[in-house]
């Protein structure tokens, strides 16, 4: 297989695209066969006295995945003892060879790749199509931070002085970094994060989200396998509690968080509100992602696009379409291949080839979703209701017209896509309640007209735009993701300016 400038083979995880007929194989054998996992904080010289807590698949709610321990206030503390200890060496390891753990990671969640897709989908609902690609993402994640913590942290730069003066200007890790992600991608974002803050040297506490504890303890064990010491890198699952304690912590040395704005207000509170270091907060949170489609585009192609970038994923993307502005001229038609295509969605079993939208994560999501829709009912007109199937926390995909851009103010996490109608002459206001909603995290533009897709791109700052395409599925080191405003803080993971925000700069000046 061909690998690319970063490395990566294409295709990566080993999978063979679009031969559906040995995947079918492969997760009849695969699902079956996931042992119950049973996952524990991982943190040397502890044995946590921690509640244990089954986990249920969404998809079936007789289906018990595996246990976790969650950690506890001792446990929190131990971790930033050890991590302190493993910090020093590790910080000191080579980059090379820091560079090096992650591409044996990368080689292991290929080779592991059977038993991680069939996790992905009994812990986290992901279809097979999700779960190759999230697979995928992981592995591209290891092989870029690789290449680019050797080029940017690989020598020391020599910077220019006065003669008889030598100045050198280099990176170092920061300390014990936390990583705290969601269960949307329990395997490419933990994994993305924790293995930047590895790379750029220092040592992480690593907490999952707790609904999907088991894949990022497998994640972990494979990560130690690979050649990250154990006391660089700690394994510390549990609730808000645990994540508080980890945040309040004096010794922390930085945070990366994906989740929702307004869990990101209460770490950067927590932060501002302790004393010790001042430690940088790397924040990806939610979007209310628009689309604006105008009469020029292309119908067939923008029913695909929107179908796909409301509804994968079951809509559990922050980067999925939420707000779909259609010009009036094709509105009616419009709506109506968009509702012909969702009705044609097959919902269920994950596992299953056939499955095109799986579960939402669990039962209290999915309730949030369904008070959603019955508020819908009361003032706007809900256009499109598909069928659940029984069992799991399912929800099937709504289509709902709103009045106006205003009826939606908050990020509703699942497959419900709203739509507003708007007049060409009314571009500036469509640009204008974009700005408004204050988020900046995904947009899509369908256009034919240059000047439109002009005047759209050139108005908002949203971290990512999509042209006549989905606006989903972002991939490393070619769409570098993340957001502005509500939407984060920045830098773009998969990008060139990531690594620099885990690491610190040092220079030094000797009189030669
Ligand atoms: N990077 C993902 C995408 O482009 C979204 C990540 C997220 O949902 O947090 O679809």
């Amino acid at each position: 297989m061909p690998n690319d400038l970063y490395g990566r083979r294409k295709n990566s995880a080993g999978f063979e695209f679009g031969h559906r007929d040995s995947l079918e194989k492969l997760m009849a054998n695969v699902v079956k066969g996931v042992p119950a996992v049973q996952a524990v904080p991982l943190i040397p010289g502890v044995s946590s006295k921690g509640a244990e807590v089954p986990v249920q698949s969404p998809s079936n709610h007789a289906v018990k995945v595996g246990s976790v321990r969650n950690a506890t206030a001792a446990d929190v503390e131990q971790a930033f003892a050890v991590g302190a200890k493993g910090f020093r060496t590790w910080s000191r390891t080579p980059v090379d060879a820091r560079a090096a753990c992650l591409e044996r990671m990368a080689d292991l969640l290929e080779e592991n790749r059977d038993r991680v897709l069939a996790l992905l989908a009994a812990e986290a609902g992901k279809t097979l199509d999700d779960g190759i690609a999230e697979i995928r993402e992981a592995v591209d994640f290891c092989r870029y931070y690789a290449v680019e913590a050797r080029r940017l942290f690989g020598t020391a730069t020599k910077m220019p002085g006065p003669t008889g003066e030598d100045n050198r200007y280099l990176w170092r890790g920061r300390g014990v970094f936390a990583c705290i992600s969601p269960w949307n991608f329990p395997l490419a974002i933990f994994l993305g994060q924790i293995s930047a803050a590895l790379v750029a040297g220092n040592a992480v506490i690593a907490k999952p989200a707790p609904q999907t504890p088991l894949i990022a303890y497998e994640a972990i064990r494979l990560f130690h396998q690979a050649g990250i010491p154990e006391d660089a890198l700690l394994f510390v699952p549990g609730g808000p509690e645990v994540g508080a304690a980890i945040v309040a912590h004096s010794a922390l040395a930085g945070v990366a968080f994906t989740g929702s704005t307004r869990t990101a207000w209460g770490i950067n509170r927590a932060l501002a509100a302790k004393d010790g270091p001042i430690v940088p907060l790397i924040a990806e949170t939610g979007g209310l992602n628009a689309m604006i489609v105008d009469a020029t585009a292309l119908a067939e192609q923008v029913a695909d696009d929107v179908v796909l970038s409301a509804f994968r994923s079951a809509g559990q993307r922050c980067s999925a379409l939420r707000l779909l502005f259609l010009q009036e001229d094709i509105a009616d038609n419009m709506t109506t291949m968009i509702e012909g295509a969702a009705r044609e969605l097959q919902l269920g079993d994950p596992s299953l080839v056939t499955t095109d939208v799986g579960p939402i994560i669990d039962d209290k999501q999915k309730a949030m979703l369904e008070a959603h829709i019955a508020d819908m009912r009361e003032t706007q007109k809900v256009r499109y209701s598909g069928k659940a199937p029984d069992g799991g926390s399912f929800f099937a995909p709504h289509i709902v017209e709103l009045d106006s851009p205003g009826a939606l103010t908050k990020e509703v996490f699942g497959p419900v896509l709203h739509i507003v109608r708007w007049k060409a002459k009314d571009l500036p206001s469509v640009l204008a309640d974009i700005t408004a909603s204050g988020y900046g995290l995904t947009l899509g533009v369908h256009s034919r007209i240059e000047a439109t897709i002009r005047k759209v791109t050139d108005a908002l700052d949203t971290g990512n735009v999509y042209v006549n395409r989905n606006m989903i599925g972002a991939v490393v080191g070619t769409q570098p993701f993340g957001g502005s405003g509500l939407s984060g803080s920045g830098f773009k993971a998969g990008g060139p300016a990531y690594l620099q925000r885990f690491a610190q700069e040092q220079v030094i000046s000797i009189n030669t």
